[in-house]
């Protein structure tokens, strides 16, 4: 059973905001507000075989959380630092690659409601289906749904939405990886961000079709794949 209830998590990773990657800031209450509408708890199977071995999974740690075909749920401090930087309003056009379980996307999709557009895309099918039950359900309380669900490799993006306000990643880039590939899929003033498998996070702001760049370090992902 876990410890914790939601609002407790979230009250957690408001305390511990300031000092996590060096955030330096207090976050924003509309944002942990609808961290707190959004219950962990839907997107975390109870236990997951790991391993060849059952374990059960407590959603309320802040902490990623193991969740099925050998993926993970984000950290709730990494999910709130994104989407501060992110700086998500009502009505922007977003982009998330790596739906994974659903629950970044869940926070997105109610920060840019209503009038705002939200496309996911995920790789692993079975994964993209869990995702977009789970989010369906966790907001069925929004009045204007505005989101869509891809399955596909969004390691180039997702053209058919674009042009987008925000793009973010939520699987690690490697060495190899160019951010010029996002540049035609992003607005003027847009924001893109991603971190690396193990290392830094990257905020890029596109100006005049150059990339400002503002780095963190501190994080580990799971990898984001090319095929
Ligand atoms: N957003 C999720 C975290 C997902 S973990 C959350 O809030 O918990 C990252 C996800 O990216 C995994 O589900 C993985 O399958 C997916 N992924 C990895 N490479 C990808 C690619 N090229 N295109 C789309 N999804 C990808």
């Amino acid at each position: 059973m876990p410890n914790k209830t939601n609002d407790e998590l979230i009250n957690e990773v408001i305390a511990s905001y300031p000092y996590y990657l060096k955030a330096g800031r207090i976050i924003e209450k509309r944002i942990t507000d609808v961290m707190k509408k959004v219950d962990r708890a839907l997107f975390i199977p109870s236990t997951v075989v790991i391993d060849g071995k059952s374990c059960q999974q407590d959603p309320y740690v802040n902490k990623p959380v193991g969740i099925d075909f050998r993926q993970t749920c984000s950290q709730p401090s990494m999910v709130a630092f994104m989407t501060d930087y992110l700086d998500l309003k009502p009505g922007l056009n977003v982009l998330e690659i790596g739906t994974g379980c659903g629950y970044s996307a869940a926070v997105t999709e109610r920060l840019v409601h209503p009038r705002g557009r939200l496309t996911t895309i995920e790789i692993i099918e079975g994964l993209a289906e869990q995702g977009k039950k789970n989010v369906l359900s966790a907001n069925s309380d929004l009045k204007e749904r505005n989101i869509e669900f891809v399955v596909g490799n969004g390691f180039k993006g997702y053209k058919p939405n674009a042009s987008y306000d925000r793009i973010y990643l939520t699987a690690g880039i490697g060495p190899d990886f160019n951010e010029d590939i996002f540049k035609e899929q992003l607005k003027e003033g847009g924001i893109l961000i991603y971190p690396e498998t193990a290392g830094y996070l990257y905020v890029f702001t596109l100006h005049n079709n150059h990339f400002i760049r503002q780095s963190f370090y501190g994080v580990a992902f799971v990898p984001l794949r090319r095929i």
